[in-house]
């Protein structure tokens, strides 16, 4: 099986601000035995190196797939249509509400950063910008083993900090980054401050 993965890591190359693809091959009954379960290797294309499965899922969580599927004849017996990706509009209107990675403290543009799924679409989770929110090469990696939680509200990110930085009840928190709604909270705080 072939997973044709769009690619928005931030090194990769775009073409007319299309995600390029990375195309990505690996035996159907590991993804299949094995999704999120490490075990397994699949390939990229051009290069030499394996990569594990759960690189492979990384992949397909956050550019979505089209999945080719080629039986031991070497026949392509399966073209499927792509599936799950964010579109270019929903990944330009994230980007603008999230401003960098939703992370406390990173300071990644959200240009630079992948589209993750808070709900997994493996778990029902939608394709849509309520259940999007921007994650840094690095934090998307990062994030079952980080402890950070994120949830949407209504539409809004909220996220709770991971029980090594914050002890007691954690709080879950709005998160934002974006130019226009951090001068709006400074505003507010400016007409408090002058009552
Ligand atoms: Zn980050």
């Amino acid at each position: 099986m072939i997973l044709d993965v769009p690619s928005r890591a931030g090194e990769s190359p775009t073409i007319g601000g299309a995600p390029a693809t990375v195309l990505v091959s690996v035996r159907e009954q590991d993804l299949n035995a094995n999704f999120g379960q490490g075990h397994g290797v699949g390939w990229i294309d051009g290069v030499e190196a394996t990569i594990t499965i759960n690189a492979v899922t990384d992949l397909i969580s956050t550019g979505g797939q089209q999945k080719i599927v080629i039986n031991d004849e070497g026949r392509i017996i399966a073209l499927g249509s792509p599936e799950r990706c964010f579109t270019p509009a929903q990944r330009r209107a994230t980007r603008l509400r999230d401003g960098t990675c939703i992370i406390p403290g990173c300071t990644i543009p959200a240009g630079m950063s992948e589209i993750h799924h808070v709900i997994p679409h493996a778990e029902g989770g939608p394709t849509h910008t309520h259940n999007g929110v921007c994650l840094c090469w690095f934090h998307h990696r990062m994030l079952a083993a980080s402890g950070w939680a994120i949830r949407m509200i209504r539409g809004a990110v909220q996220i709770k900090a991971p029980p090594w930085l914050e002890t007691g009840a954690r709080k879950w928190r709005n998160v934002t980054k974006s130019r226009t709604r951090m001068t709006d909270a400074v505003e507010r705080k400016n007409v408090t401050r002058h009552d």
